[in-house]
């Protein structure tokens, strides 16, 4: 059995895109994962399926990440079905871009519920009730660096996420958990593929790696920050972006 094993790990957001890579990453590192999602239960399902039948072990967890009852409810379940909660990856989000003058409220609402209570309500409940030797890594956001237009309430929320993050991290001294954010890049997502082509093109040149990152690039750099190897790295933002920033 590896390093991780009999570990247990919730990644929220999990049905597709970055959180099904990662998923699927810390299963086949030996991690038991609990795949959140909020309305794809068939990608969800389809997903734990894949990792069982490839020797891991996984369940889903219907939670909208912004309902702070749902996510301890997650918590719970996990709790029920494994015994121990090891580590979180807070990984659900959304991006809605606009210029300032065009936003709605909804706009901003949404981004703020999803994107900073969101991982809010993960960090509070992993606070509480993560082990010795546990790990939280939340997503931030390489558009905290490049401050483009349209980017301001997506961004403002990622920088929130970098905030609770170093606090954290000082917070929860002694208990042996390490807090850290992940801040990717242009990724082919639907959430970065529903950019213009021309912003996509743009971006995907001004990359110094000339390429987009994949799911599977970042799941990569979650797997190193919740693996053995991770350990020592503790309130930081890595920037896993090809280097654009
Ligand atoms: P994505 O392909 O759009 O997938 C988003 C995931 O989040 C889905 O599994 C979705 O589940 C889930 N989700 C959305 N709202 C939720 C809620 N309220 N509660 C629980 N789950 C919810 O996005 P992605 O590109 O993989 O993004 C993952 C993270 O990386 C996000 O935090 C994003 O901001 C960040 N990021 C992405 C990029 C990029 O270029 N792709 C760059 C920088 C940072 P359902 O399908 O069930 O709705």
């Amino acid at each position: 059995m590896s390093e991780n094993g009999n570990k247990v790990a919730i990644v929220t957001g999990a049905s597709r895109g970055i959180g099904a890579a990662i998923a699927e990453r810390l299963a086949a590192d030996g991690f038991t994962v609990v795949i959140n999602y909020a309305g794809s239960v068939g990608p969800a399902e389809a997903l734990a399926a894949r990792i069982e039948k490839a020797g891991g072990r996984a369940i889903t967890a219907q939670a909208d990440v912004s309902d702070p009852a749902a996510v301890a409810r997650m918590f719970d379940a996990a709790k029920a079905a494994f015994g121990r909660i090891d580590v979180l990856v807070n990984n659900a989000g959304i991006m809605q871009l606009s210029p300032i003058a065009e936003a709605g409220d909804e706009l901003f609402d949404r981004q703020v519920a999803i994107n900073l209570k969101g991982v809010f309500n993960g960090l509070r409940e992993a606070a509480r009730r993560l082990r010795s030797g546990g790990r939280i890594i939340s997503f931030s956001s390489s558009v905290v660096g490049l401050l483009q237009p349209g980017y301001a309430v997506y961004a403002a929320t990622k920088a929130g996420v970098e905030a609770m993050t170093h606090v954290l991290s000082k917070e929860l001294r002694g208990r042996n958990i390490t807090v850290n954010a992940v801040a990717p890049g242009p990724t082919a997502t639907e959430l970065f593929l529903q950019n213009p082509q021309e912003v996509i093109d743009r971006l995907t040149k001004l990359t110094p790696l000339e390429r987009l990152g994949q799911p599977q690039d970042i799941a990569a750099t979650v797997a190193f920050l919740a693996g053995p190897d991770g350990g020592w790295i503790n309130g930081q933002v890595l920037r896993a972006n090809g280097g654009i920033i």
